[in-house]
């Protein structure tokens, strides 16, 4: 371990030539080896291997990690582990305390990882609970009343139920904040400090973060003490991964060209992203009415709704998902093909996290992008992050525009390599090294990002009636706070 400039010491690469580690040589017990091998996970990730260790060691983390890197098992085995010796079917209340908190920004990450804890617990006795805002308090009342040693939740609920007395945090010994940077998104700072005085001092930390701003580094240093940090490159790094598209084409004549190529590439899992909650719905609808079957997903949708498009999505009952930026964010879709920025972000760390839904878990994926004229801009920004220009397609001449001729295409040596056909059977599931991209951009590290935003609730400026963007004909809602 070495020691980094804010005094947290750093885990250091194992020494090549080191034997590979197992789950079994990290120290896990008997149970957890069992309920890792039903998953059928050979092997464990690259944070895995050092968080596994680390935390069994009572050491306080910050781990540098999206979701897609195998984090929530990285935390979550050692944890189980710490609370084995005390499980007990007992029916008693008294004997089921909340040991183990686990705070997510979203619901749906917040369901995930309760998900995981749960399977990964299978052999042991342990309970687990999953509190969030947007559904009916009552039945999570009677859960936490009966006990459970494993909570997790979403900050505004779990205030909730500290106002109603529903839930006693006095017993928590073990704390993980997951996605920190979406809960600075979110302005869920003020509720977690609330939460925080509430839990008893000694207790080990967990921080995970894709990104590191400031107001995150603060909260990990109240939070943390003595902490280790740990950083992996996403599981799939987008360099290794992804293909790249840019279309570039006239604002009205978008969705027609994205009805062609869901229909051309036989797309049958795809996640469009748009910017704005508002465009979302109207999106989803119109492909409906182009015959496309298509849902949305955005923070204004009822949790119910949402838990049911994502499952008719992930179960491929619903072909097309179109989604904005947060509420896409944790997403853990398996083998998701294609992603679709029917509009692109303003900020290209948003980009980078959009396409991040695809090429997950050591299989390929297509990040298509359609750019109109107003978005060149935003297109430069991202290829200057990326240190790359992205591929451009043809645009099939009725879609095209003469006003914005297209860019000079790639050379042969940047053209990207095809990837498979839609559904072609996927290569066997292998974890790409961390290495830096051939463009030089290095994807083994997280990155900076200018300025996390919300969903946007202004509508962008407009030039010119033709270009004017959908979002501003329609408008948009503000944030709204998952509670
Ligand atoms: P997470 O980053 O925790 O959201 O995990 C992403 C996905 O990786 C989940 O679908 C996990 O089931 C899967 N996963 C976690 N650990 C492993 C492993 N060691 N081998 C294979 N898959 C894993």
């Amino acid at each position: 371990m070495t020691h980094t400039q804010d005094g947290a010491v750093s885990a250091q690469p194992e020494p090549s030539g080191a034997p590979k580690p197992t789950f079994s040589t990290l120290g896990l017990i008997p149970e957890l080896l069992r309920a890792v091998a039903d998953q059928g996970y050979t092997e464990p990730t690259p944070i895995q291997v050092k968080a596994i260790p680390l935390i069994l060691q009572h050491r306080d983390v910050m781990g540098a990690a999206q979701t897609g890197t195998g984090k929530t098992a990285g935390f979550m085995l050692p944890l189980l582990q710490f609370l084995a010796p005390q499980a007990s079917t007992s029916p008693s209340p008294a004997r089921h305390p909340i040991r183990v908190l686990v705070l997510t920004p979203t619901r749906e990450l917040a369901a995930q990882v309760e998900e995981s804890a749960r399977t990964y617990s299978k052999y042991i006795p342990l309970r687990t609970a999953v509190v969030y805002g947007g559904v009916d308090i009552s039945p999570q009342m009677k859960q936490l009343h009966a006990g459970v040693e494993i909570l997790v939740a979403t900050p505004g609920r779990l205030l909730d139920h500290l106002h109603q007395k529903s839930v006693n945090l006095s017993r928590v010994e073990f704390l993980v904040l997951d996605e920190a940077d979406r809960m600075l998104d979110m302005g869920f700072i003020p509720d977690i400090k609330r939460i925080l005085s509430v839990l008893p001092s000694q207790r080990q930390n967990l921080l995970f973060s894709a990104t590191f701003p400031d107001e995150v580094r603060r909260l990990a240093k109240e939070l943390l003490r003595s902490p280790v940090t740990i950083e992996v490159a996403p599981r799939n790094a987008p360099a290794d991964l992804v293909t790249h598209q840019v279309h570039l084409v006239p604002l009205l004549k978008k969705r027609s060209l994205l009805v062609r190529l869901i229909r051309s590439r036989d797309m049958r899992q795809v996640l469009i992203f748009v910017r704005m909650k508002r465009d979302a719905n109207r999106l989803a609808r119109q492909l409906q009415q182009d015959g496309v079957v298509a849902k949305e997903i955005h923070s204004d949708r009822t949790q119910a709704e949402r838990m049911q498009a994502l499952e008719d999505f992930k179960q491929g009952k619903v072909p097309v998902l179109v989604a904005t930026d947060i509420a896409a964010r944790g997403l853990d879709i398996e083998e998701l093909p294609f992603v679709i920025n029917f509009e692109l972000p303003h900020t290209p760390e948003d980009y980078v996290h959009r396409i991040g839904r695809t090429g997950r878990a050591g299989l390929p994926g297509e990040a298509i992008s359609l750019v109109s004229p107003d978005e060149v801009k935003f297109l430069e920004d991202i290829e200057r992050m990326l240190k790359r220009k992205l591929p451009q397609a043809p645009v099939p001449d009725s879609l095209a525009d003469s006003r914005h001729p297209q860019r000079p295409r790639e050379t042969r040596r940047e053209r990207e390599p095809r990837r498979p056909p839609a559904r072609a059977p996927h290569p066997p599931r292998t974890q790409p090294a961390a290495q830096p991209s051939p463009s030089g951009f290095d994807f083994s590290k997280p990155y900076e990002p200018s300025s996390p935003k919300p969903e946007p609730a202004a509508a962008p400026p407009t030039h010119g009636r033709h270009h004017r963007p959908t979002a501003a004909l329609l408008g948009g809602g503000p944030v709204k706070r998952e509670k």
